[in-house]
């Protein structure tokens, strides 16, 4: 994300100032500033049953228990090998605080009394983890010592993520919190974001995440202020805390000064003014300077995310991500379900065409609901995912695609594909639509007819490279920028130890990008790109210049795209991306970019 204006002089992560305003830099991920109070995402809402067991079952019991501690050390050691490549005073805080846990999981002192507690009360793991860090707390509290006394909430944290690993919820939802809450958490899913309402969450920032991972793209299209990858921040706050949320600028200032306080309401303010005259563009049409009609359309990761693509006057949805019928939920989505959700959004479209894209779980985004089918290989992000898993799993497929067929009754719909790298994969696909097709048709199902386009996500590096035998069997093909950078460069979207090096102007990048429109233009096949990089107003004139005419992005986004569009003079765009075109420096495609971006 670009900053939005220039940085304070004096912010330093974790530097102190008066009345013990403390200032921390992140990846700003989503823009917007926000001021509440802080909420501490630390599992304390869990609901824990209580129940006792027969004599034959406590060996197990134990060895569940045993099993959600070794889980726990791994999450806490993951957590302390990111923290020792952070630095400065909040790092070390950190990786103090890790340690001191660590060794509560591998002492006896908390483990070896949960153990006694299963076996002499045979109470369940839970109930009897909750009793104990109860107990220890009560007595450090009572302590006179104030270092002892804080212990107590270190006992409680560790116990909580025990806790947390036995009932397998991960974290709860959002729905108790005081409205405008800024959510404070060492990590936040997609999956969690799923549950947040942004009528009652202001904003929310974590010590993990990057700014391409689907955490930070589910911020975007909410509209809430986020900030990720803050050194130290779990550790550095307190529930209560006044916490201010600077999502242009990656900033997260706890207890802002007065002085700092008016300052940033001034900023939102300039920034509520700009979203106003952004909303009068909705009805203006999406064409550039010189009159060059562009598409644009919304990306949509949840159902209500439609009302927001309606507001800006999308052109239709460019890639709905169906994951989100899979999220929160232990057993899979029937037809039915599917069907329903999808027919909502297609009939609210209104006569625009919805691209649905095929189940993409794996890798950072692992759901539940599919059990053991997905993620359990050494490299998620390259093992059994997207296309694979439904290749593989074709009673998966078959199920969705048939609710799509259905809800394509209802409006125009066009299939996407993830993670496509082979001919034979849409080949493969193909078949099982056509017999999907027979099977409701026998059956009198009223299907979308003609039988929808199926598209491939032009998202791996060798299917860019192998574009043009794609065109030959996909119907269209939509850029998924945010895969496509991550597997040219080897970088982590989602990692904020690496986000500094995650970059689509990379050349490599760009030549990919370019290849694959003019594979498409080569098949007279249309193309679209859908990744981040289409969202981002300073992108724009490159994509157009080389040649994209349809955009998908996070509705949020849309006016901005759009703004940005209506003074771009295409020919110009083009030349410059020509020139861009020539250049092999990242930093001086940038210069280029961003001189054009000045300029025109
Ligand atoms: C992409 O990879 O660019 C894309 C649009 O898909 P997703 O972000 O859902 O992986
Ligand atoms: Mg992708």
């Amino acid at each position: 994300m670009k900053t939005e204006t220039s940085a304070p002089e004096d912010a330093r992560p974790g530097s102190e100032e008066d009345q013990g305003e403390r200032v921390f830099e992140g990846l700003g991920v989503s823009p917007g500033i926000i001021v509440g109070p802080a909420h501490l995402r630390d599992g304390g809402e869990i609901q824990v049953l209580e129940y006792r067991l027969p004599q034959a079952k406590l060996d197990a019991e134990i060895e569940r228990f045993q099993e959600a501690v070794e889980k726990a050390r791994r999450q806490v050691d993951n957590l302390k090998s990111k923290a020792e490549s952070y630095h400065g005073a909040a790092a070390e805080e950190l990786g103090y605080l890790l340690d001191a846990h660590l060794q509560m999981l591998r002492s006896n002192s908390l483990l070896g009394a949960v153990e006694q507690r299963i076996r002499r009360e045979m109470l369940n793991a839970e109930a009897s983890v909750m009793a104990e860090i109860g107990e220890i707390s009560k007595n450090f509290a009572e302590m006179d010592d104030s270092y002892l006394r804080a212990r107590a909430q270190e006992v409680r944290e560790v116990g909580l993520r025990i806790v947390r690993n036995l009932t397998k919820t991960e974290y709860g939802g959002f729905d108790h919190l005081t409205p405008g809450s800024i959510v404070i958490a060492e990590e936040i899913t997609p999956a969690d974001t799923a549950l947040m309402d942004p009528k009652l969450i202001g904003g929310f920032a974590t010590d993990l995440g990057g700014a391409e991972g689907h955490t930070a793209i589910m911020a975007r299209s909410l509209g809430i202020p986020a900030v990720l990858g803050v050194t130290g921040l779990f550790a550095g706050i307190t529930t209560g805390d006044t916490v201010l949320v600077d999502g242009s600028n990656g900033r997260v200032i706890v207890n802002p000064t007065a002085k700092r306080l008016s300052d940033y309401k001034l900023r939102r303010r300039a920034l509520e003014r700009e979203s106003r005259s952004l909303a009068l563009l909705r009805d203006v049409d999406a064409a550039t300077r010189d009159g060059e009609a562009i598409s644009l359309q919304a990306n949509l990761e949840l159902p209500r995310d439609l009302v927001q693509a309606v507001a800006v006057g999308a052109q239709g949805v460019g890639l709905l991500r169906t994951e989100f019928m899979f999220m929160n939920r232990d057993d899979l989505p029937s037809e039915e379900e599917q069907y329903e959700s999808l027919r909502t959004i297609v009939e609210g479209m209104d006569g625009h065409t919805v691209t649905i894209r095929t189940l993409d779980v794996g890798g950072e985004k692992l759901a539940p609901s599919l059990g053991n089918y997905a993620g359990n290989g050494l490299n998620p992000a390259l093992g059994l995912r997207a296309i694979r898993l439904s290749l593989k799993e074709i009673s998966l497929l078959e199920t969705q695609l048939s609710a799509i067929l259905r809800a394509g009754a209802h409006g125009p719909v066009r299939i996407l594909l993830p993670m496509i790298s082979s001919v034979n994969e849409v080949k493969e696909v193909k078949k099982v639509l056509g017999s999907v097709v027979r099977k409701l048709s026998d059956q009198n199902i009223k299907i979308a007819d003609p039988v929808p386009p199926v598209g491939a996500m032009i998202e791996i590096p060798g299917a860019a490279l192998a574009a043009d035998a794609l065109a030959q069997v996909a119907d269209f093909f939509a850029i998924g920028t945010n895969d496509l950078t991550m597997y040219t460069l080897a970088i982590d979207r989602s990692e904020e130890q690496v986000a500094h090096l995650y970059n689509p102007l990379h050349p490599a990048v760009l030549r990919l990008i370019q290849f694959s429109v003019g594979a498409a233009l080569r098949a007279r096949i249309p193309i679209s790109v859908c990744g981040e990089m289409a969202g981002d107003p300073r992108y724009t004139a490159l994509l157009l210049g080389l040649g994209v005419r349809d955009l998908s992005m996070s509705a949020t986004g849309l006016p901005r795209v759009k703004k940005r569009l209506l003074k771009i003079d295409m020919r110009a765009a083009s030349h410059r991306a020509m020139a861009i075109m020539d250049q092999h420096d990242s930093g001086r495609i940038a210069a280029l970019l961003d001189d054009f971006n000045e300029s025109h």
